[in-house]
This record gives C-alpha cells, structure tokens and sequence, in this order.
C-alpha cells in the first residue's frame, strides 16, 4: 500500500490522537481503505491477504500506522477475515457498542485515529476467549526483525 506517502497522520512512533473531518480522510485515504476505516464497510471475506498468513511481525493500523496486534495473537478462525484473540495493547483500541442491522455487536476502531477496524465476538480460543475479526484493509504489516527477513531470503536459495 501507498498510501502512506501521500498520508500526512500515518506514524509508527506519534501516538497522539488523530482527528480530521472527513472530507479530509477521504483525500487522504484509498477508495477502499476509506470505505471500510470511515464508513464502517466490510470488505468481502476471504479477500484478504493476511487471512490465512502466518508471518512474524505485527499489524498497524494502517490509516494511522498505531500497532494494533501481533502475530502471535491470530489464528485461523475460519470467518473470512483476519482474526486476532487480542490486541498488543489496552489503548490500542476503542470499543463501542454498534446495534446496527438488528445485532448486538461491540465495534472495534483504532485507538489512535478511530478508524473502524471490525467488531470483537466471544467466541475466540483461549487465553482471552475472544475473536477481533479485522478487515485485512485497514491492517498494514511489518515484519518483526530485518534479520529474520535476510535469513528467510538466504534459506529460500538454497
Ligand atoms: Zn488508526
């Protein structure tokens, strides 16, 4: 994703909340990314590219760039969508009580910019017993270590 180029909020290292009307958001963010993070959308399940990877690192909002979880916290829930059991910090997310379409659902969003990021079922495995099911668009990932990366790209020659 590109998108961080042109997005003047998008920081790995400032936590200061992120605030900005939302004609704004929508100059700033891609058509998708802005109908999920802003619009509250739903990306088509199964179309993600991080719903089935295992790689080692850790997910970041990505309209913002806040670390919302790690690699270690997901699993294959069999939903369609990336799904984490929980998130790498308290303050890294928001959750709020969405009544929406005739359900009781807990609405996750971005503890920094507020972004709609999915919704937190009780159903997930333990330690937490709870399943943060993600649309794979508004995730950005890093992998965990440079050198890991190296040593990956040296086995895959031999
Ligand atoms: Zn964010």
């Amino acid at each position: 994703m590109d998108i961080k180029k042109e997005n003047p909020v998008y920081s790995r290292t400032d936590a200061s909340k992120v605030v900005l009307p939302e004609d704004e958001w929508k100059q700033i963010l891609s058509p998708e990314v802005y109908d999920v993070a802003r619009q509250k959308g739903t990306e088509r399940p199964w179309t993600s590219k991080f719903e089935t990877s295992k790689e080692v690192g850790t997910f970041y909002c990505a309209v913002c760039g806040n670390a919302l979880f790690k690699s270690d916290s997901k699993f294959e829930s069999g939903c369609g969508w990336p799904s984490f059991y929980e998130p790498i910090s308290k303050s890294s997310i928001i959750y709020t009580p969405d009544n929406m379409h005739g359900m009781n659902r807990t609405e996750v969003q971005c503890g920094r910019c507020k972004s709609h990021l999915g919704h937190v079922f009780e159903d997930g495995p333990p330690p937490t017993g709870l399943r943060y099911c993600i649309n794979g668009v508004v995730l950005d990932f890093d992998k965990g270590a440079e050198a890991e990366k190296r040593y990956d790209e040296e086995n895959s020659k031999r």
